[in-house]
């Protein structure tokens, strides 16, 4: 059987044709998304009206293609909270906030002919890493946000309303003016851990220590000759001293994986899922640091009844790659299809 899959994030739209026989994307494409790039659109319904045609034109040009002749199915990964019936209820990073719950599973059906399945982006990233029959696992991915997914008893545990899977809205840090995260909130974990959150904790410690900072080996990473200033750090630059084991890079990390240990540690007591898998391209650039320094995070807040090891061996790295949801979203669709279960499937 073949799928046209589609991925919609806030910049990138991306579309391939998955073969569920030999379980292989083919023919990746990526465009723009014809978004506002997360600011609030002037007429909401406009925006929303442009980003499906857009993924009409874009389904039409994959089916047209000679990879996706004779594709039976389509299924769309979509930034942003998804309930049971395919309609986008939100997607701050694509449109803006505001706006009509979108059927868009309904819509492209109509427009395609095919059956459509829309399901959060990390629902289908989650997917990829879904061993049938094996153990339950819960998917974070680390970017400029933080969001989550639990895989449990053959589907991802999201209720019908499209709740579930939102701990970068955990609030980390109650301090009035703690960072504020893309919610409109503060101090939630997605502010304090993700890339971006990284990244601001970085800018503030140097500004805040100038001479550890001077001395440490990010410094030495974010400017060529010129002393260094604060606004100097970038992510990569971060990610890769802290990667390289440099004390003032990896004490920032810490800062925010404390955080972030909380929120597993919190999954891990709650429900006794003992796999998570760590995604996104912060996670993936610091590498298996990021996960050592969780784990010992983890283990000072405690584990309860876990040891030392058994906390580390908790902790792995998805592959390093963008495919995530095109791939996941593939195996779902695949998933379905093999079983006769699709609807239970399909619509979580
Ligand atoms: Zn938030």
């Amino acid at each position: 059987m073949r799928c046209i899959v589609a991925d919609v994030g806030g910049t990138t739209l991306r579309t391939a044709c998955w073969d569920t026989a030999a379980r292989a994307l083919t023919g990746v494409r990526r465009v723009p998304v014809r978004g506002t790039g997360g600011r609030d659109a002037e007429h909401v319904a406009e925006a929303q009206k442009t980003v499906v045609d857009q993924l009409a034109q874009e389904i039409a040009r994959v089916r047209d293609s000679p990879e996706g002749l004779g594709a039976t199915s389509v299924g769309v990964a979509f930034a942003g909270p998804v309930t049971a019936d395919g309609t986008v209820t939100g997607a701050p990073t694509v449109w803006g906030g505001g706006g009509a719950p979108l059927p868009l599973a309904g819509l492209l059906t109509e427009r395609t002919g095919l059956p459509v399945t829309v399901v959060n982006d990390t629902t289908a990233a989650a997917w990829r890493y879904v061993t049938p029959g094996g153990p339950s696992f819960c998917l974070f991915t680390i970017s400029s946000g933080i969001s989550n997914k639990i895989y449990a008893g053959d589907r991802v545990l999201v209720d019908d309303a499209g709740h579930g899977g939102e701990l970068g809205h955990l609030l980390c840090d109650p301090a009035p003016d703690a960072p504020r995260c893309d919610c409109g909130g503060r101090g939630h974990l997605g502010a304090l851990a993700s890339g971006r959150g990284m990244l601001a904790a970085a800018r503030r410690a140097a500004r805040a220590r100038p001479e550890a900072f001077a001395a440490s080996g990010l410094a030495a990473l974010c400017a060529a000759g010129a002393a260094p200033q604060a606004d100097d750090i970038t992510n990569r630059a971060l990610a890769r001293a802290a990667r390289e084991g440099d004390p003032f890079a990896v004490a920032v990390l810490r800062s925010g994986l404390a955080h972030l240990a909380t929120a597993v540690g919190s999954v891990f007591l709650g429900t006794g899922v003992r796999r998570h898998v760590f995604v996104g391209g912060f996670a993936l650039a610091v590498g298996e640091r990021f996960l050592d320094v969780l784990a010992e995070e983890l283990c000072r807040a405690g584990c309860f009844g876990l040891s030392a090891s058994e906390v580390r061996e908790m902790l792995v790295l998805g592959a390093p790659d963008d495919d995530h949801c095109l791939i996941g979203m593939g195996r779902l669709l695949g998933s379905a299809h093999g079983d006769g279960n699709s609807q239970s499937i399909l619509t979580k």
